[in-house]
């Protein structure tokens, strides 16, 4: 949870980030929003290659108030993201609603969308720091078991960064929302929950039989350790 975070607890809204339809599902406490980052490390990145518009999923980190991607350098969705205006997506799906006519479908989800100017992360103490950020968000304590990486490896690899500054996110929960009198048509309706199970980890052929198990591989849960302050 977002304790100690270095910014107003709230998200100023924007004339981006406003929301014009459903804007009681909308949120703008860094809590919430924030939750909804760490929760998973999968988001989309929306940027223009030669105009044309292209989300490009990866995955992504929170350290404080700014959010990070890293990708090959020779990676286009970089290249393209950088300094240029990208809108970043986060989006969980809880559940699927199920109505008792097909209008009023739905679904159950928490969703963030990060809009900014991405920046280069180049200085090498602070690339690697994040890095090592990413890792242990996800393994805590792994980083340090690991081989260093190498300076090919790091030439090879772009961090990117933005300020979590305009933003927002959307929630739905809950039953269906029914045209009045539907309720009464005999027909089941209600909610279908998702959830992403963690399965049992799977060793590689190099692993000896007695090698113990981590406790970040054992106790693995999806969402990510952030460090709050920068
Ligand atoms: C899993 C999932 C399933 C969905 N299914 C549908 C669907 O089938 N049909 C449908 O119309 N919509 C669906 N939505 C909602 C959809 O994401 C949009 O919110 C909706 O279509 C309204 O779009 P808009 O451009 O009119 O929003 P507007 O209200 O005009 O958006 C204005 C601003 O509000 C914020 N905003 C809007 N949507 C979101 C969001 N989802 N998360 C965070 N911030 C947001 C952004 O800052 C945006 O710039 C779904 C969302 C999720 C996460």
């Amino acid at each position: 949870m977002a304790t100690g975070n270095s910014r107003a607890d709230r998200i100023k809204q924007t004339p981006l980030t406003r929301l014009r339809r459903a804007r009681k599902r909308g949120v703008f406490d860094r809590e919430t929003v924030y939750a909804i980052v760490d929760a998973t490390p999968i988001c989309h990145v929306g940027h223009l290659i030669e105009g044309r518009p292209v989300v490009t999923p990866t995955c992504h980190w929170r350290s404080g108030d700014h959010i990070y991607w890293h990708g090959s350098r020779a990676s286009r969705m970089m290249q393209a993201s950088l300094d240029a205006a990208v809108c970043l997506t986060v989006t969980h799906l809880d559940g699927l609603v199920l109505a008792r006519s097909g209008f009023h479908h739905s679904a159950n989800y928490r969703s963030a969308m990060i809009f900014g100017e991405p920046q280069i992360v180049d200085d090498p103490e602070l690339k690697m720091a994040s890095l090592e950020r990413f890792v242990d968000g996800l393994f805590p304590g792994r980083w340090e078991t690991l081989r260093p990486p190498t300076r090919k490896e790091m030439n090879a690899t772009t961090v990117l960064t933005m300020p979590i500054e305009e933003a927002s996110a959307k929630v739905r929960s809950g039953p269906p929302k029914e045209a009045p009198g539907d309720e009464l048509l005999s027909i089941w309706a209600g909610e279908i929950p998702l959830t992403i199970a963690v399965d049992t980890p799977v060793p590689d052929r190099f692993v000896a039989d007695d090698q113990p198990l981590p406790a970040h591989v054992s106790g693995y849960g999806l969402a990510q350790q952030t460090i709050e302050n920068e």
